[in-house]
């Protein structure tokens, strides 16, 4: 479980806005934080306001706030242009009866209006609900029916899976698009922003008052709500700045949906907090679009995920080479484990590393992540954020010492932590089941120096002859070999050893599936992790299944394998 731990990539010399690690953790106060927000002053907040207007109050309104970019549109808007249209947003809402604590959905492909609507939707005091475009009918009806939603943000495509008349609250659809049709409860989104006055009263809320409504991933099982209030933005621009290290001049791309909570609070909420310039990419992933994506808008920070970097790394260096990346900064990633391979790739080719920031849906912000400022060790999520106290527990509460595997477990509260799971008490209480933490469902363990070590999913740990074996650093030295692309590892029933590993693997460009190949990858991990830990089968596959926001679904596989129902797919890639 240790042999990477020596393994270190010194911090550049660069400074950054943490500055010494150990010293911002031992003098940490939230306090201090809470000084930046205007409730400190009026004990009234809004999210809206401290992200957009704040800005314009303080005479940076002609700063570019959005640089949106896709197949079709090339535009860019000032912090004043989005304030004039977010009040214009938040004044059709009003019109149409929205107030505060509505639950209201946005259902579109990444476009400044989705952008723009989020915002109105924040600043009268609802809850918004953001839906990746790529649902389908009933993962749409299932979200919008569980929230109770009242309102949707839509387009003419996207409209035709809203099952309407099985939705008795859904009163009003807003359809961004051309030529629309307007009828009962269909409003045509461009001709009442043509209308709208610029001018708003935005609605001031307490800090406990509900922000946003994430459905989660569904890596593991049916799609939850969490509940998530204003008093979030505490953490979102805290790590804004001393994770993503964010500076008045920064070019910010993340790579996220806000259809995922990685893409609200790290796509929307942090760097608007910091006012910072943020680069929207809407189509899909391609190598040269995304290199060209920051060559064109000069990216300095670039957050994105492991399932991109890996892409990226099978595209090869060559690529890089056609590009210009020198604009690059820093680089971050979340959202699965971060392979160890992938960070020395980086390093070599990027000449910069990759920071792996460790945190969740239900966690609303960052917890445990690399610095700017901190040496990485490939492989480790890095240590827990300044204000934050992370433990690997056991199934009791005892805290174990360094180098056990056991629960990864947060001290709560944090200001970013969930409030709710929508509707479900018994789910939202069993992730504080041991009094006094939160239990992520994740299983890690902590080094002598501090970095926590991902090791799977607690339903993903695999017991093989008495041993217990996360899934991630066999998909890890997996990934190692030159001929494999992705693993996805899991355990399969086994009458001796009660579970066999059996790996899953996609293959490179220029590999084909053979027996010696697989026997050559099996003997590659016993050799480099160990006897126990290689897989005594492998299967090729084109590709692994997907969530939407890149991770494998581990327990997709796991059902093929056993030929049992997957379970809710709603979120899977096509
Ligand atoms: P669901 O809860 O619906 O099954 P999900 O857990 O994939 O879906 P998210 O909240 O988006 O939904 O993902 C959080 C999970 O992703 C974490 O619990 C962890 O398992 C994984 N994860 C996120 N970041 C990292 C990281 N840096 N290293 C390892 N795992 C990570
Ligand atoms: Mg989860």
């Amino acid at each position: 479980m240790n042999q990477l731990q020596g393994e270190t990539i010194a911090a550049a010399a660069s400074s950054s806005n943490l500055g010494s690690y150990d010293e911002a953790y031992a003098n940490f106060n939230w306090d201090e934080i809470e000084k930046q927000f205007s409730w400190y002053v009026t004990g009234k907040v809004n999210l809206a306001y401290e992200a957009i207007d704040r800005h314009v109050d303080a005479g940076k309104g002609a700063k570019i706030a959005l640089r949106f970019t896709d197949q079709s549109r090339d535009e860019a808007y000032t912090f004043e242009d989005l304030q004039a249209l977010s009040n214009q947003f938040a004044n059709v809402l009003r019109s149409y009866g929205i107030t505060k604590g509505d639950r209201v959905f946005v259902f579109m492909p990444r476009s400044p209006e989705l952008y723009v609507s989020l915002l109105g939707i924040i600043k009268v005091g609802a809850v918004v609900g953001p839906l990746f475009e790529a649902f389908m009918e009933t993962a749409v009806k299932d979200r919008l029916e569980d929230s109770g939603a009242v309102a949707l943000v839509t387009t003419p495509t996207l409209l035709s899976r809203v099952k309407r008349n099985e939705l008795p609250s859904l009163k009003t659809i807003f359809v961004a698009g051309e030529e629309i049709e307007v009828s009962e409860g269909i409003v045509d989104y461009h001709a009442e922003m043509a209308e709208a006055s610029a001018d708003c009263e935005i609605e001031w809320v307490n800090r406990e008052d509900g922000l946003i409504l994430h459905y989660t991933s569904g890596s593991t099982g049916k799609p939850k709500g969490v509940y998530h209030v204003h008093n979030a933005m505490l953490q979102h621009y805290y790590t804004g700045k001393v994770v993503l290290d964010l500076q008045e001049d920064d070019i910010y791309w993340c790579t996220a949906d806000p259809g995922w909570v990685t893409g609200t609070s790290y796509g929307i909420f942090a760097p608007w907090l910091h006012g910072v310039t943020n680069v929207i990419r809407g189509g899909r992933f391609t190598p040269g679009d995304w290199y060209n994506t920051i060559q064109n808008n000069k990216v300095t920070i670039w957050y994105s995920a492991p399932t991109a970097f890996r892409m990226f790394m099978g595209a090869g260096e060559d690529i890089v080479k056609q590009y210009n990346l020198s604009s690059l900064r820093h680089i971050l990633s979340v959202g699965e484990p971060l392979n160890p391979e992938v960070v020395r790739w980086g390093n070599k080719v990027y000449g910069r590393r990759i920071h792996d920031t460790w945190w969740m849906t239900e966690t609303g912000g960052q917890l445990i992540c690399n610095y700017s400022s901190m040496p990485i060790k490939p492989g480790s999520m890095g240590k827990p954020v300044p204000g934050i106290q992370a433990a690997i527990i056991d199934d009791n509460g005892k805290i174990l010492p360094p180098n056990r595997m056991g629960n990864l477990a947060i001290r709560t509260p944090w200001p970013s932590m969930m409030r709710l799971i929508w509707n479900n008490a018994p789910k939202y209480e069993e992730y504080f089941r041991i009094p006094g933490w939160y239990i992520s469902g994740d299983t890690a363990f902590m080094d002598e120096d501090g970095y926590f070590w991902f090791q799977g999913r607690i339903d993903d740990v695999i017991n093989s002859s008495g041993e217990r074996i996360g899934p991630f650093e066999v998909e890890s030295k997996l990934v190692e070999h030159p001929a494999v692309a992705e693993a996805g590892v899991i355990g399969k029933p086994d009458p001796v050893r009660g579970e066999i590993i059996k790996a899953f693997i996609s293959l490179r460009e220029g590999y084909s599936p053979s027996a010696e190949l697989k026997e050559e990858i099996a003997k590659f991990v016993k050799e480099g992790l160990s006897a126990h830990a290689a897989p005594r089968e492998i299967e090729f596959k084109d590709k692994l299944p997907k969530t939407r926001s890149g991770k494998i679904m581990r327990r997709v596989l796991k059902a093929w394998e056993l030929n049992l129902p997957a379970g809710d797919l709603s979120t899977i890639e096509d």
